[in-house]
């Protein structure tokens, strides 16, 4: 087993940010003040189940650091999420926020909880619970919540409802990803997939693949998976494998991916419809030129990173590939885009829809587009230099660039 397999998401970050800021020159204490969230809320919401009993669910609130500015993050309903998970994406937020240049720090929630076996009633209790729990330490100027996974726009609508309700004023910009009609943005829906397209046209450019002659394996076919296979096949790349949980689909010559979106159900399964189906390990290793894990954390590990055949992986889930294997995939000269990069387009657009309710002024969904294409391109070009000139991994140079705009706004603020 390599050294660092074992440890757990929280720790394989902190690790990332101590060699992050030791390369930038910042003295311990700043990494002793990022290496943990600055404010960790644990809350208990009693909830009227529709059998008359009452649960009492478990959740978070994660607010890694507000240096820069308010705090902001999703909000994930799942049965294995945990205090140690809610911190370490608290921290790969505030990286996220840094490496596109928001005016944000990052923040993160969860709720132990399996949302797949809950009505609508008990679900809309929840979210209404949560942020009466949670209430005094967010808001439009101090943390902003977001949907995640399990969580969508109707779960926001009945947060920012119940916000409202309390502080007694319409309060649109205190959560993000809501539905149009109550002051959500144009493309926020697709802004992580579209993100991922922007970043995979950057890494074909450096490695002069055109796209239209592009292979494409993506293990995932939820929201972010399903949205960027038909993004890519529309912009005339092969999308020759997608995956859900029970299997993968493989043809070389480019899989029918209008008929698969017509035949997945809403959690992103469609694989249990087709005999003789790949597994999800031997999607990882098919001759491609781009692989995206779009699904699940630590998939690509020392086990299988030596037989990866993709030049180029970018990581639209959070955390599939372990520090070992973002070794062996460096080495082998695979360029690899990083999740806290990669998969940056929902925050970039969060924060735009967070714009537009301030203003009160909204724009069109070409707006949304070039401004975000404007703001991918550049980050991606921020952290390819630090890569190439500073000579360490793309996730090393995007964690240094991520970190960057955090440690300095400490320092003016004479925190350290
Ligand atoms: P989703 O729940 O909509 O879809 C997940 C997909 O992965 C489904 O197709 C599911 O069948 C498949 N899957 C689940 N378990 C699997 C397993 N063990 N092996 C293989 N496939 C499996 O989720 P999503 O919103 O598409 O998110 C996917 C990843 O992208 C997550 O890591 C998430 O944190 C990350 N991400 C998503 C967004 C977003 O806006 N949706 C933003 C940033 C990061």
């Amino acid at each position: 087993m390599a050294e660092t397999d074992h440890l757990n998401v929280l720790n394989s970050t902190q690790l990332i940010v101590q060699k992050a800021l030791a390369k930038l020159g910042y003295p311990d204490e700043m990494y002793e003040l990022f290496k943990e969230p600055m404010r960790m809320l644990t809350v208990r919401i009693p909830v009227r189940m529709d059998d008359g009993k009452v649960k009492v669910f478990t959740g978070y609130r994660a607010q890694h650091n507000d240096a820069v500015g308010p705090t902001k993050g999703g909000v994930r309903f799942h049965p294995d999420v945990t205090e140690d998970e809610v911190k370490a994406l608290s921290i790969w937020m505030s990286l996220k926020c840094g490496i596109v240049n928001l005016p944000y720090g990052g923040g993160k929630g969860g709720i132990i909880c399996d949302p797949r076996e809950m009505s609508f009633g008990e679900l809309e209790r929840l979210s209404r619970g949560y942020v009466r729990a949670i209430s005094q330490l967010v808001g439009p100027t101090k943390d902003i919540p977001a949907p995640d996974v399990m969580t969508n726009s109707q779960i926001m609508a009945w947060m920012l409802d119940e916000y409202s309700r309390i502080r007694e004023f319409d309060s649109p910009g205190f959560i993000t990803g809501k539905p149009i009609v109550l002051g959500g943005s144009q493309g926020r829906e697709t802004a992580t997939a579209k993100g991922v397209t922007l970043m995979i046209d950057q890494a074909l450019q450096k490695r002069n693949i055109p796209l239209k002659e592009a292979k494409i394996a993506i293990q995932g076919f939820g929201n972010a998976g399903s949205y960027l296979a038909k993004m890519m096949h529309e912009a005339g790349a092969k999308v020759v494998a997608i995956s859900d949980v029970y299997g993968a689909l493989y043809d070389e010559n480019g899989l029918d991916i209008e008929y698969l979106l017509d035949r997945r159900d809403s959690f992103g399964t469609v694989t249990k419809l087709f005999k003789n189906t790949l597994t999800n390990k031997e999607l990882l290793e098919l001759p491609c030129d781009i692989l995206v894990p779009a699904a699940i954390e630590n998939q690509i590990t020392h086990e299988n990173a030596e037989r990866i055949q993709a030049s180029i992986v970018v990581e639209a889930a959070n955390g599939p590939t372990t520090i070992e294997a973002t070794r062996i995939l460096t080495e082998r000269g695979i360029l690899l885009v990083p999740d806290v990069l990669a998969s940056s387009g929902g925050v970039v657009v969060s924060y735009f829809e967070w714009v537009q309710n301030n203003q009160g002024f909204y724009w069109t969904e070409e707006e949304v587009h070039s401004r975000l294409h404007e703001v991918l391109v550049n980050a991606f070009e921020s952290v390819y230099t630090v890569h190439t000139t500073r000579r360490v991994d793309m996730r090393l140079a995007a964690y240094m660039v991520g970190v960057r705009k955090m440690a300095e706004a400490a320092r003016f603020r004479g925190w350290i």
